[in-house]
């Protein structure tokens, strides 16, 4: 252990002794060790309870040690409550200090005490006021200069990177090809996260980067366990681009990327269950319960392209899936399975053309669109009737979005659903810029720097 590192034992040590003789709380102080040639000493406590002769020169200390705020930012975050305001301000936006105690069902005063603390550290900020009939009330959020955060999709051929600050605000942005194999593909997006740093002001704090990725992805979001649109079968891509960009990498399914989108800086910001069905050349499922996404037992929750629903559904004989079974959903509703069909009765392979042949009547596109739409129109009643979630998203290309498939699938789920389940305000059609996939990637990244989860 080195000079310095035997220092920081002492210190701390001495630092745990002064906390139990005053009887505070200090949760947990782990001892100081080396990562990645880093030195990183972790200390988790209750900062409510922690007394600024303690906190102080602790911080000094170690800035001196470890030189430098960028370091200190990666290393002292607060936890307990403060950690859950600033969870809270995350994913609600600006908020007044009674918001937030009657939201965490804490006394104003203490709440008051802890924002202090975090405004000193230049974690949050006051950013605006509320009229009030006795004196307006300041609105606080998370501070836009405290950390940047990088976004990186794979969702499309060409890729698209952000980097956003923690209220959402896009920072610079910057588009590329994924590449055909996977070394291209690293060294793509490591330069693409050179140009966006390149864009932002000196003296930007980028603290981590998500990734949104076609993909079954691992539980701990840093194994790609297999992509059959990126060909990537158990790459460790956080390891690989953490060690290209030097910053921790989160990667994530695209769909779930695009569900943290929407529940930290878009319409379902306050809605704790939805779900977001993303109709592509595959087909991919988010749910969100209570605010976060729902991952399952390893990760592999929203694979609803390989519900067999065409078996029943459709009068043709199913055919082979991807995955290796026959019928599932996406053989069906893709995109790519739509131009397939349309190309078998000499219709132009053309989601435009087929949608303008159907709203003229044109039979075998009709029949086309029906078909992909009640397949897709079972699959969303099922998940209204197992799941009760206040939206369904359903993304689509932009061609289909006012016409012969959104009326049959609308009309299929009406049909369809328990009477008492039926509210037509359930269903949200939309078509998605391709950056949205980028933001809610920077989105997860700051979820897991800020307060570790999502
Ligand atoms: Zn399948």
């Amino acid at each position: 252990m080195s000079v310095a590192a035997k220092d920081a034992v002492a210190f701390i040590a001495e630092i745990q002794l002064v906390a139990m003789s005053r009887r505070r709380f200090v949760h947990h102080i782990t001892r100081p060790h080396l990562t990645r040639g880093l030195f990183r000493v972790q200390y988790i406590f209750d900062l409510e309870l922690i007394s600024h002769k303690i906190l102080y020169p602790l911080n000094k200390f170690l800035r001196e040690l470890i030189g430098g705020s960028k370091a200190m930012n990666e290393t002292v975050f607060p936890d307990g409550i403060a950690r859950n305001i600033v969870a809270l301000l995350a994913r609600q936006g600006g908020m007044t200090r009674s918001d937030i105690a009657s939201s965490l069902q804490l006394s104003k005063g203490r709440v008051s005490v802890i924002t202090g603390h975090l405004m000193s550290q230049g974690i949050i900020e006051e950013y605006a006021y509320v009229p009030s009939s006795r004196r307006p009330s300041s609105l606080l959020r998370l501070h836009p200069k405290y950390a940047s955060f990088i976004g990186i999709s794979l969702h499309n051929r060409e890729a698209s990177a952000v980097v956003i600050d923690p209220n959402g605000t896009v920072l610079a942005k910057t588009f590329f090809e994924r590449g055909d194999d996977y070394e291209t593909s690293i060294r793509r997006i490591s330069e693409a996260v050179t140009t966006l740093k390149n864009e932002c002001p000196s003296g930007t704090n980028f603290a981590a980067v998500g990734m949104a990725l076609p993909a079954y992805v691992s539980m701990d979001k840093q194994v790609c366990i297999t992509s059959s649109v990126l060909g990537w079968d158990n790459r460790d891509v956080s390891t690989a681009i953490s060690k290209e960009v030097g910053l921790p990498v989160f990667v994530e399914n695209d769909t779930n990327a695009l569900a943290v989108y929407e529940s930290m800086f878009g319409g379902m910001r306050h809605i704790p269950a939805f779900v977001v069905i993303a109709v592509g050349d595959g087909i991919g499922v988010a749910y969100t319960i209570d605010g976060s996404v729902h991952h399952g037992e390893h990760g592999g929750a929203g694979e609803l392209a390989h519900l067999p629903v065409a078996r029943s559904l459709s009068e043709e004989a199913p055919r082979p899936c991807r995955c290796g079974n026959k019928g599932c959903l996406e053989t069906v509703s893709s995109s790519q399975a739509i131009r397939a069909r349309a190309k078998e009765v000499s219709l132009p392979p053309n989601i435009h053309l087929i949608s303008t042949k159907a709203r003229e009547g044109d039979p075998e596109a009709l029949r086309i669109l029906h078909t992909a739409a009640n397949s897709l129109g079972y699959a969303a009643a099922s998940l209204i009737q197992i799941l009760d979630p206040r939206h369904i998203i359903i993304a689509i290309e932009d061609d289909l979005l006012h016409g012969v498939f959104t009326a049959a699938l609308r009309q299929f789920v009406e049909q369809n659903l328990m009477p008492s389940f039926n509210r037509p305000e359930r269903l949200k059609f939309t078509c998605y810029d391709s950056l949205v996939w980028a933001i809610g990637a920077a989105g997860l990244a700051s979820r897991k720097h800020l307060f570790r989860s999502y």
